[in-house]
């Protein structure tokens, strides 16, 4: 039996180890299973190369726990230790990699989590051990080793009677940390991080039932039998080859990784590269639903097969993190912070493959089959745009399939399928190319309705960040003006081939202007006479459309914010040649002012511009009409 003192340097690392990351204690299990299983495939390897000359057998990790005695237990067959070895990389290399970590995280309080990504190794399970044993036999020739370390530097290593090949690490759960004496803590726990560990993990017994003969007796009780419970799938789909997957098996991934999610996924890209980084994983695209909760699923990141975090920030780009799914990659800086984060090369290129490979699926999922990719369209468009306008690469390709349907012949269309298909059509009066769009098929009505009985084409564009789209797709030619179909009088956006006579004079006009402004309130509004066809409305209420799409704009964000609040402006349309404005003209003082203000409520019930009194107060009226 030896005695020693583990290091020299920092006074007592064990209370430090104890109160740091109070909040990331759990992990401590995870660095220990994690132990166990570079054990087991260290092992595998060395028998491999003929280095150990062992059988290897189906080797387990095993967790127990025993109440009695309050020990937790992570027992393992992989390569061992001798005493020598125990010294080593326990006693030395261990503790001054623990050390070395205390040292540069004691002080860096706010970036608690994430340091918990990242492990302290062996040691950390002192955060929830007063003593920690180890009883471990090496595949080499040589009696096993017994280290007891109860907390303090100090530590006592004796050989032990242990035969079989394997640790076992023992640990003496401290009173405050008993809940991982408790088998749904643990089990939680396993779940948590090593429901995919490479090498299977034993924890308990489970039952399982036999089923019952064919021709049983109707009251026969089936027979049950205990087994092993192994908590763990060590082969994982995104650990296998594409061309070994069928397309069920990435569906049957997916509802194992999110038990509670009911809705399939849309589909899946499965990442695979392994230079000039490591990285594996599957993506999928989730139905976005209204429901938030769903957004609790979100894509975790893994380290050969052991759960970091799921905060991909940094390394999924922005707009990707509304997928889920996995990422693995052993390449993934995580012991540093996350503005590092974003700076590291590395993770830089790991961002830029994943955009590339959706970019890439999504390309071919049009082209292959545009019928479905069109019935998808609606759930993923969302990302899509948003990726278009955060990353320019993702642009440049979803350029070419990102779709715009439209309202009237209710097809899909790309961009440039429909700059193609409406490039003769709707040009304004300086040759612009004009795209008419609705964001709302009902609210936009009679405008979609003006437009549908000239033979235009609009679109259906109803994101909510559609408005930050349009600007960008305008800067890609000079040319188009993306208008939307209430922005003003059709016949203003678009230019006309023959142009309606005028039936009032410019007198009259002069006339006219005055009294509709005194009856309106002028700060929100602003009258525009029109010569229009004598069936089109009297009065249109109008939104021009560079100011609502700078209000919108600086609603959703993206660089406008510094704009404020904008003010609501709108224009009124009159067209002068509705036989009502004629008669405006020609009325008494009281009269004019009843026909306006009815006119004027009708055109803003029809942009659902009447609220309040004034909505209770034009219902009042029109009923006195009918009366
Ligand atoms: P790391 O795993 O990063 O090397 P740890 O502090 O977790 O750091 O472990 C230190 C060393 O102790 C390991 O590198 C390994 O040599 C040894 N070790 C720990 N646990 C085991 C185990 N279960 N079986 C064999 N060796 C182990
Ligand atoms: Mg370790």
């Amino acid at each position: 039996m030896s005695k020693g003192n583990i290091n020299v340097s920092v006074e007592n690392i064990f209370p430090l180890i104890k109160k740091f990351l109070y909040s990331d204690h759990e992990i401590f299990l995870r660095e220990l299973i994690s132990n166990a299983t570079d054990a087991t495939t260290k092992l595998k390897h060395l028998i491999s190369i003929n280095e150990a000359k062992v059988e290897y057998g189906n080797p387990q990790i095993e967790v127990k726990i025993d109440k009695k005695k309050k020990t937790l237990h992570i027992i393992d067959q992989g390569l061992g230790m001798t005493a020598e070895e125990v010294e080593k990389y326990i006693n030395q290399i261990a503790f001054s990699g623990a050390e070395e970590f205390l040292e540069k995280y004691k002080d860096d309080k706010n970036e608690t989590g994430v340091i918990g990504h990242f492990g302290l190794g062996f040691y950390s399970a002192f955060m929830v051990a007063d003593k920690v044993e180890i009883i471990t036999k090496s595949y080499k020739d040589e009696p096993a080793a017994h280290w007891i370390c109860d907390g303090s530097p100090e530590y006592t290593l004796k050989e032990h009677d242990k035969k079989d090949r394997g640790t076992e690490i023992i640990l003496h759960i401290s009173d405050e940390e008993k809940s991982f004496l408790e088998e749904s803590k643990i089990s939680e726990l396993l779940t948590k991080y090593n429901r995919f560990n490479q090498i299977p993990i034993k924890f308990g017994k489970k039952t399982e039932t036999l089923p019952l003969p064919e021709d049983a007796d109707k009251d026969a009780k089936p027979e049950t039998y205990q087994v092993d419970n192994i908590i763990n799938n060590t082969e994982p789909a995104w650990t296998k080859k594409p061309a070994d997957l069928e397309p069920e098996d990435y569906k049957t991934f997916y509802r194992e990784l999110y038990p509670m999610q009911f809705e399939e996924p849309l589909f899946h890209i499965h990442l695979n590269v392994d230079y000039p980084f490591n990285l594996t994983g599957i993506l999928y695209f989730p139905k976005l639903s209204q429901n938030l909760d769903i957004q609790k699923d979100k894509i975790q990141l893994y380290q050969n097969q052991v759960f970091v975090t799921d905060n991909v920030e940094g390394i999924v780009p922005d707009f990707l993190q509304m997928l889920k799914g996995v990422i693995d990659s052993p390449d993934i800086p995580l012991n540093v912070s996350r503005s590092y984060l974003q700076a590291d090369g590395a993770v830089k290129k790991i961002s830029g493959y994943i955009t590339k490979k959706v970019a890439d699926k999504l390309s071919s999922l049009f082209k292959n089959n545009r019928e479905d990719f069109e019935q998808k369209w609606n759930d993923i468009k969302v990302i899509i745009e948003y990726g278009m306008l955060s990353e320019e690469k993702f642009f440049d390709k979803a350029k070419k399939f990102a779709l715009y349907p439209s309202i009237l012949d209710d097809k899909h269309y790309t961009f440039d399928e429909f700059l193609e298909k409406t490039k003769d059509a709707q040009t304004d009066k300086d040759g612009n190319h004009i795209i008419l769009y609705a964001s709302n098929k009902d609210a936009q009505h009679s405008y979609i309705q003006d437009a549908k009985e000239k033979g235009y084409e609009v679109l259906l564009l109803d994101s909510p960040i559609i408005s930050h789209l349009l600007q960008k797709l305008e800067t890609t030619n000079e040319k188009i003006r993306f208008t939307r179909v209430d922005a003003d009088h059709i016949d203003n956006l678009i230019k006309k081939e023959d142009t309606v006579i005028s039936k009032l004079s410019d007198e009259e006009k002069e006339k006219l202007k005055p009294i509709i402004e005194n009856n309106i309130s002028k700060e929100k509004y602003t009258v525009q006479l029109e010569a229009m066809d004598s069936n089109s409305s009297p009065f249109i209420i109008t939104q021009p459309e560079f100011m609502r799409r700078m209000k919108e704009m600086s609603a959703t964000g993206g660089g406008m914010m510094g704009m404020g609040n904008l003010p609501e402006m709108y224009n009124v349309v009159v067209n002068t040649n509705h036989s009502l404005i004629s008669n405006i003209l020609e009325a008494k003082e009281d009269k004019q002012k009843e026909l306006i203000t009815q006119a004027f409520d009708l055109a803003r019930l029809s942009q659902n511009l009447l609220k309040g009194e004034e909505l209770t107060n034009f219902i009042k009226r029109s009923y006195d009409l009918i009366k």
